[in-house]
This record gives C-alpha cells, sequence and structure tokens, in this order.
C-alpha cells in the first residue's frame, strides 16, 4: 500500500480515506494519532492490526466538541465542567459508553474514553470525515510515540493510507486519561493535564491507586511502552550524584556503547559518542516535547544501553516520569551494573 502524504489544505482527500475505513494518521497537540472511523468496527480492525497492538487495550475516540460526547456516552456534570475548562485539550475522560460505540474501539469494556483535541488540523479532519476517530498513538505498540510524520511513516510507511503533516507535535507526551466512572474522578494516566489543575476544578481528583492482583482499570497500562531498541536504566538520585553515577560507568566500561540521555545542564558533560538532551530541568514543557524523539535517536545509533537522568516532581514531570518508567521497563542502575557483566 502507498502511504500517501498529506499536508493541511489536502483534509477533504483524508477525509475521504478515513469516511472509507482506511487509516490516516494525523497531528494533535499531543503525538501524532492513527486515525480510524471509530464507528466501523472493521476499520477499528486494521488500527490493531497495524500497530501490532493487543485486543484489550481500548482506543481513545477523538470528538470535535463536547456536544458530541452525547451520541456516544452517558455523560454527567463533572464531564460539562472539565469539559467546559480543558477542551479543546491533552484531557481523556472515560465514560459509561452507548450501544453505538463498537466493542472492538473499546476493547471489549463497556466505557469509552473521550478527548477533544486541540489541533487545528485534528478538529477540522474530525468535522469533514462526520464521524469521531479512534486514534491511538501512531506508532507500533512498544515503541515510543510519534512527535513528527517522519515518525510516523518509519513505523507505518506501507502499511497505513496516508499521514497528514502538521509539523512537530506541541506537548509530546499523550493525554491525562481520566476516569470519571468512579465516586471520584481517578487519573489512569498522568498527562499534559496535571493532578493540580484538575484538583482546581474538581478538589476530588486523585491519581488512581492498583493494589496487588486487582484488575488494571486502563488496560494499556500493563504493556511495555515507548521503548527505544536498546535498554534504557535508570539512574535515582541527586541530580548532580546522578551526573556522578553515569561518568563512573562510562570510565568502567569503556568497551560498551552507553548512550545517555541527558538534561541539558548535565549533558556538555558526558564523554561519550551518543548522548541527547531533553532539555533544562527548569522546563518540564520543553522535556515532555523532546522525550519521544530523544528516545528514537537512539536507534539511528549502535548504543547497546542507554543511561537516563531521572527528573522527579509534580505536575508535568508525573507524566514525564511515568513515560521514562515504561521505557526503561522498570531497569535502573542496579539491573544495568548486571546486564553489563554478562
Ligand atoms: P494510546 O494508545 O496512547 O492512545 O493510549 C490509550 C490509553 O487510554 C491506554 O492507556 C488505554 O488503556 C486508555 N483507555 C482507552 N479507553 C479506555 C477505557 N474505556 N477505560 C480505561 N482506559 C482506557
Ligand atoms: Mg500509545
Amino acid at each position: 500500500m502507498e502511504t500517501k502524504i498529506f499536508f493541511r489544505n489536502q483534509l477533504d482527500e483524508a477525509a475521504t480515506l478515513l469516511k472509507a475505513g482506511h487509516l490516516v494518521a494525523f497531528p494533535t497537540e499531543t503525538v501524532y494519532g492513527l486515525g480510524a472511523d471509530a464507528l466501523n468496527p472493521e476499520a477499528v480492525l486494521k488500527i490493531f492490526a497495524a500497530k501490532g497492538r493487543p485486543a484489550d487495550n481500548p482506543l481513545i475516540v477523538h470528538v470535535k466538541e463536547a456536544e458530541d460526547a452525547l451520541g456516544l456516552a452517558f455523560t454527567n456534570a463533572k464531564f460539562y465542567l472539565l469539559a467546559k475548562t480543558f477542551w479543546p485539550g491533552p484531557l481523556t475522560m472515560v465514560l459509561p459508553r452507548k450501544p453505538i460505540v463498537p466493542n472492538v474501539t473499546t476493547g471489549g469494556l463497556d466505557t469509552v474514553a473521550l478527548r477533544c483535541p486541540r489541533n487545528t488540523i485534528a478538529l477540522e479532519l474530525i468535522a469533514k470525515a462526520n464521524t469521531p476517530l479512534a486514534a491511538p498513538s501512531a506508532n507500533r505498540s512498544g515503541r515510543p510515540s510519534p512527535t513528527e510524520a517522519f515518525h510516523v511513516l518509519e513505523d507505518m510507511k506501507g502499511i497505513i493510507a496516508g499521514v497528514v503533516d502538521g509539523g512537530h507535535t506541541g506537548i509530546g507526551l499523550e493525554s491525562t486519561v481520566l476516569d470519571l466512572t468512579t465516586d471520584t474522578p481517578q487519573i489512569l494516566r498522568p498527562g499534559g493535564v496535571t493532578l493540580e489543575m484538575l484538583r482546581e476544578v474538581l478538589p476530588e481528583t486523585d491519581f488512581a491507586v492498583y493494589h496487588h492482583g486487582e484488575k488494571v482499570k486502563s488496560p494499556g497500562l500493563k504493556y511495555k511502552h515507548y521503548a527505544p531498541k536498546a535498554p534504557v536504566y535508570r539512574v535515582f538520585g541527586e541530580p548532580e550524584k546522578q551526573l556522578e553515577l553515569i561518568l563512573e560507568q562510562i570510565k568502567d566500561n569503556p568497551t560498551k556503547k552507553i548512550g545517555v540521555l541527558a538534561t541539558s545542564e548535565y549533558f556538555s558533560h558526558y564523554p561519550t559518542e551518543h548522548k541527547i538532551s531533553l532539555g533544562s530541568r527548569k522546563d518540564p514543557m520543553e522535556i515532555a516535547g523532546n522525550l519521544y524523539s530523544a528516545l528514537r535517536y537512539f536507534d539511528s545509533t549502535d548504543v547497546e544501553y542507554i543511561l537516563a537522568e531521572t527528573i522527579t516532581g509534580a505536575g508535568l514531570k508525573v507524566a514525564i516520569n511515568d513515560r521514562l518508567d515504561r521505557a526503561s521497563g522498570g531497569r535502573t542502575l542496579e539491573d544495568f551494573l548486571q546486564d553489563i557483566r554478562r
């Protein structure tokens, strides 16, 4: 299949493909989404096939305005309050679904995740397609999410009908997923809309906590995600200490190809060929915007191990931490010390 590249003045053509049940990737303000008509089960199945995505991992359904939610889900007062404040924007809300939403779209769940993206290309495309669009990140399952149209092509060229090129996406991390089916709103996945922002509207909002053996509410969270080909190991401690620990490993292992995922504060200190700066520790927005392209960068190198500085804190840093934790599969410096001896 030839994958067509569309620009923003060619959205009619892209919408026609979507209406005919084909896959077209498009930019949102978070990452590129792999779009399909959310109400067409055959089109939605193509998403799972193209991504290699497990069938029980539900898709986010993108709408052009809050009113569109009425036809898809049983809405409530909290939903409208949050939509008024955060839509269009990087907030996904989970609500009980109406029967019109196919089983395949929701991974068999009786709830549906809805979001209205803050990107004019995305909004125009949904309007022109005249149907809600299911759109998970447009990467092969497990890989870092695409923040540029060429990232989409790296993973999806020849597999999907088209991609709309809208340049670099803004936020660079996926939306916050908020469960509105529980007594109090629970964050299932941290993202661009932070806990602090949500609490200004609904003070009872909190992170969902999972107890051992309990069913994970957001099926996507149990899968490895965002990972480059070489293993990522996170280095913890005070920032200066992280620098010291990474320098020590580079020095102790001169024959190994070690890459470093650094902050701009320490970037120049690392004597390694393959390193990339995420941006300044003082600017989480910058770090979020660069994270996935930085992880993808290592795939163009021959590094065997990636040591990553760690950025901890509240606000957007919670989402950054979550993505790095999953990119690393939970590996730390201790795992590195074992693996390097093999
Ligand atoms: P992505 O593949 O980046 O679009 O991620 C979609 C995320 O939303 C995954 O973590 C899913 O598990 C989550 N999600 C989608 N629909 C639902 C739902 N109905 N209930 C809970 N989580 C959902
Ligand atoms: Mg994804």
